[in-house]
């Protein structure tokens, strides 16, 4: 198990930039640290690493335990025999040797190097296609092969935790897609921990039995992706995540309608409990607002914009002075048409 307790990394004895970070990493997890450029998150993996002091970072508070044992005051090789290793993005293979020949850098690193033509077969056994491709040379590889090559090279020796830090940002979007499911399966065969750093919504809430929300070197939330998604635990990280309306509502004086601020003739009938106070901010995603004929929904609005994106339409309403995002399969609207928004109750956030 890999803890982290309350840390603080400083860059040149300066610059702070995690402040209390915790986490726990259970065995055999796939854990994904998500975050805004900037948040943090590729420090949290060099402070796992042991790889902060190449760039002159340390941490300056808090520790850092593999299995109850500080590694925190350890270095990247001393780190990397306890079994936590990070691997290389796929770009950083060695492009000039053969596929095999990368394997075999990535091999010698074993403490025990009898078995290194097992351990050849073991990761063929896991990406097949490099065995058809073991003689060729690395750098004429396709983005998504020079991927596996740099996965490959870091499962060869046999790690307890495998860090990737945005481990399929070069790839086009088909084949990251692709990738993540690779990955995924790649993880519960090999039963390697994996914490693996990313800005992708999508590839976090498809790849990660766990999701880390950071924010300027803070966490914000840690959850199951349905938890993040249907849960979160503050307005950024319903920002971050997904594609969310904010509106700023008055609750009514018998706490039993929300009313749009900005579009005080229009109100929504919601039971409110007393833990709020006189305003808040009513959040929905847009695919949980449903659209129904002028008059018999919860606003009547205006459609400004139907956008169709393929498997949906992307429509802005002019509600009174907002404007209201839905995405929803139903094509039956346009520009100029008059519309009423159904909101579904079980999905209305309340900050
Ligand atoms: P990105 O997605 O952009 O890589 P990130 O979440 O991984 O972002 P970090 O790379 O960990 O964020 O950076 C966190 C903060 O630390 C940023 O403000 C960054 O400018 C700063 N930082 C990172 N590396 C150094 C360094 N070597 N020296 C000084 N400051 C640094």
């Amino acid at each position: 198990m890999l803890k982290l307790n309350n840390i603080e990394v400083t860059y040149l004895n300066v610059i702070r930039v995690l402040h209390g970070v915790s986490l726990t990493v259970e065995d055999g997890a796939i854990i994904a640290l998500l975050g805004a450029n900037g948040a943090g998150k590729s420090t949290t993996l060099k402070a796992i690493s042991g790889l902060l002091h190449v760039e002159e970072g340390e941490v300056t508070d808090g520790s850092i335990e593999w299995n109850g044992v500080r590694i925190d005051n350890k270095n990247a090789e001393q780190i990397g025999k306890l079994g936590i290793i990070q691997a290389l993005e796929g770009r950083h293979i060695f492009e000039h040797l053969t596929t095999e020949e990368n394997l075999m850098v990535g091999a010698h690193n074993r403490s025990d190097r009898h078995n290194i033509k097992n351990d050849l077969e073991m990761v063929y056994d896991y990406f097949p296609r490099l065995k058809e491709l073991r003689k060729n040379t690395a750098g004429y590889l396709s983005g998504g092969e020079q991927q596996r090559v740099a996965l490959a090279r870091a499962l060869i020796v046999n790690p307890y935790v495998m860090l990737l830090d945005e481990p399929l940002s070069n790839l086009d979007a088909k084949l990251r897609e692709q990738m993540r499911f690779e990955i995924k399966e790649l993880q519960k065969k090999t039963k390697v921990t994996i914490i693996y750093v990313t800005h992708d919504q999508a590839e976090a809430m498809a790849m990660s039995d766990e999701i880390i929300v950071m924010n300027k070197g803070e966490i914000q939330q840690i959850g199951r992706p349905e938890e993040i998604y249907e849960n979160p635990a503050n307005k950024f990280i319903a920002n971050f995540i997904g594609l969310t309306n904010f509106i700023p509502c008055k609750i009514s004086e018998d706490r039993k309608f929300l009313i749009p601020k900005e579009s005080k003739d229009n109100r929504i009938e919601y039971t409110v409990s007393e833990r709020y106070q006189e305003e808040v901010t009513l959040c929905i995603r847009l695919e949980d607002i449903t659209l129904q004929l002028f008059g018999k929904g919860d606003l009547n609005g205006e459609v400004l914009r139907a956008t169709f994106l393929g498997s949906l339409v992307d429509y802005l309403i002019k509600v009174g002075d907002i404007n209201v995002r839905v995405q929803s399969k139903d094509r039956k609207f346009f520009t100029g048409d008059e519309v009423s928004l159904v909101f579904d109750r079980e999905r209305i956030l309340l900050y």
